[in-house]
């Protein structure tokens, strides 16, 4: 495992795992995911960074899906984003109930699975949920992360699964709950 103040790599069989301190409109990868809400039609925090770097097309063609139940992903274009696609994921809103990791985790297999199905090597995760939908970073992180690592040991054609973490204490948190994941291994 590579570990710096603000980034880490860690490699899963032909993957790499890595987290970074960041601002997820600006990244490179082949598709972002967004921490959507269930009518995909938008919203704040992280969903609203994504639309107004994409620009108004990019709702336009999400008006065109019909929403999508949480635990699931939908596939758009990126528009005037760097990334050429967005994968629209809804995660859980915080309950205190074992739902919730459900679906944090089926949100991010879905997101995965779309990326294969689509020939996606590299993508950018946020980390979901844990903003308005009010799910603890701390506990957030190693679910999101096992659930990545457990997808990647099974499918060696997505190359690079990056997360994006908006500041600090985000980027701490990951990178915190990585290093025990790695360890228990
Ligand atoms: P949710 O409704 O799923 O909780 P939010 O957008 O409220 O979604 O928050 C999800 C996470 O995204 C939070 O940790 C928030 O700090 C983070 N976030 C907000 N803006 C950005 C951004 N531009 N890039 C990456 N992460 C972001």
């Amino acid at each position: 495992m590579l570990a710096d103040s603000n980034l880490t790599k860690v490699r899963v069989n032909e993957s790499m795992l890595e987290l970074v301190e960041g601002d997820i409109t600006r990244q490179e990868t082949e598709a972002i995911v967004n921490a959507a809400n269930s009518s995909l039609l938008g919203g704040g925090g992280v969903d609203g960074a994504i639309h107004r770097a994409a620009g108004p097309e990019l709702l336009a063609e999400c008006r065109t899906l019909g929403g999508c139940p949480p635990g699931e992903a939908r596939l758009t274009r990126g528009y005037r984003l760097k990334a050429k696609y967005v994968i629209h994921g809804v995660g859980p809103i915080y309950s205190g109930t074992p739902r919730d990791a459900e679906l944090l985790a089926s949100v991010h297999r879905h997101a995965l699975q779309l990326a294969s199905e689509h020939r996606i090597v590299t993508v950018a995760f946020p980390a979901i949920s844990t903003g308005v939908y009010g799910y603890p970073m701390e506990e957030a992180a190693p679910v999101a992360l096992q659930t990545v690592i457990e997808y990647l040991r099974r499918h060696s054609e997505i190359k690079t699964v990056r997360f994006v973490l908006f500041g600090r204490r985000a980027y701490q948190a990951y990178a915190t709950a990585l290093k025990a994941l790695i360890v228990d291994d």
